[in-house]
């Protein structure tokens, strides 16, 4: 099976499971797992922010961000496809009882004249706006990325108006290397930052939370309340230590074969439009003989796994275990279909 359902099905390579292996480790709740602290220590560095802290999952520490930023009766803003807000099993309301602020975005991303709209005043009748949450890439937009000025733009907005600003950034490597960008661009502009290690990066488990020095202290106090504080789990962050070494320039080759199969779908008359392919996802509207689901049944027969994300939306999205041979296998079975 080629596997185009998501980045997270990337199985370790053999020489990242040797650096695993050989990974010192200890109690992390005490704070000894060396390795940990060298993942914690590394990814702040890229980012020139002080501080991380290591989560079993993405969804952890953007619910950790969330509230170590809020207080309950306090909004959150962000865009309707958020992550955050889709796909975080209502974690908004249940962690941190904030209520949240929805923008109709273009392919995900928001704008700062947006954000400024959306910040209550204050009235008694009005949740206090507390945090503004981006997304960058933006999943449910097709690996759309943001223009760092129009951060810049809603980082200011944010900041005159007293509101924290947090970037799920599950696959920013992708939209840092597709945009030539320097990392600590972005430690500059947001307070917090999550970052997904078991995405394109190819890591088996895990994410990092980076922020100030008393940010994630909070945050780490969060994290234990949250059931995420692991004890000897160095070897996973020695997979993150590793892909952070080797896994991030090669992002592009996953960009160069994500326009390939944009390429083939679009030869075909029941696409009726492919997103916009920045990183490494491809979706495509389909009509006509097929719909999102009886193409993925198709493709499935043939070998190949999709999502359908909607009746007329299917999603592939490349990755580590997707080689060339795979895709032009797939570009091969779209154009026989
Ligand atoms: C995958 C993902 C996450 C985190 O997901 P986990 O499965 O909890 O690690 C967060 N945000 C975005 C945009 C994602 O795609």
């Amino acid at each position: 099976m080629i596997d185009f359902r998501s980045d997270t099905v990337t199985l370790p390579t053999k020489d990242m499971l040797a650096y695993m292996q050989q990974a010192p480790i200890g109690d992390d709740v005490f704070g000894e797992d060396p390795s940990i602290n060298a993942l914690e220590a590394k990814t702040a560095a890229i980012f020139g922010m002080e501080a991380g802290l290591f989560c079993p999952s993405g969804t952890m520490t953007n619910q950790i961000a969330i509230k170590t930023h809020t207080q309950s009766g306090d909004e959150v803003i962000c865009d309707e496809l958020s992550h955050i807000y889709q796909y975080e099993g209502g974690g908004i309301a249940s962690n941190s009882g904030c209520s949240v602020k929805l923008l109709q975005g273009n392919r995900g991303r928001i704008t700062a004249q947006q954000v400024l709209a959306a910040i209550n005043p204050d009235d008694v009748h009005k949740p206090i706006s507390k945090l503004v949450s981006l997304e960058n890439t933006s999943n449910r937009g097709g690996g759309a990325c943001y223009d760092l000025q129009e951060v810049a733009a809603i980082q200011k907005v944010a900041k005159t108006h007293g509101l924290s600003l947090h970037l799920d950034g599950a696959r920013l490597f992708n939209a840092i290397v597709h945009k030539k960008e320097d990392p600590t661009q972005y430690g500059k502009l947001f307070d917090s930052i999550s970052l997904c290690l078991s995405k394109g990066l190819g890591a088996p488990v895990g994410s990092v939370l980076v922020g100030s020095t008393p940010f994630i202290k909070k945050a780490r106090r969060w994290r234990k309340v949250f059931g995420g504080g692991m004890r000897q789990a160095g070897s996973l962050a020695a997979a993150g230590i590793y892909a952070l070494d080797h896994h991030v320039q090669r992002l592009s080759e996953d960009h160069a074969k994500a326009l390939l199969i944009k390429e083939a779908l679009l030869k075909k008359d029941f696409v009726e439009e492919v997103f916009e392919v920045e990183t490494n996802i491809v979706i495509a509207k389909i009509q006509g003989k097929f719909n999102a689901t009886s193409l993925a049944a198709e493709l499935k027969q043939k070998g190949i796994l999709v999502i359908a994300m909607s009746p007329t939306l299917v999603r592939f999205v490349l990755h580590l275990d997707i080689n060339e041979e795979m895709t032009h296998q797939t570009i091969k079975t779209i154009h026989a279909l």
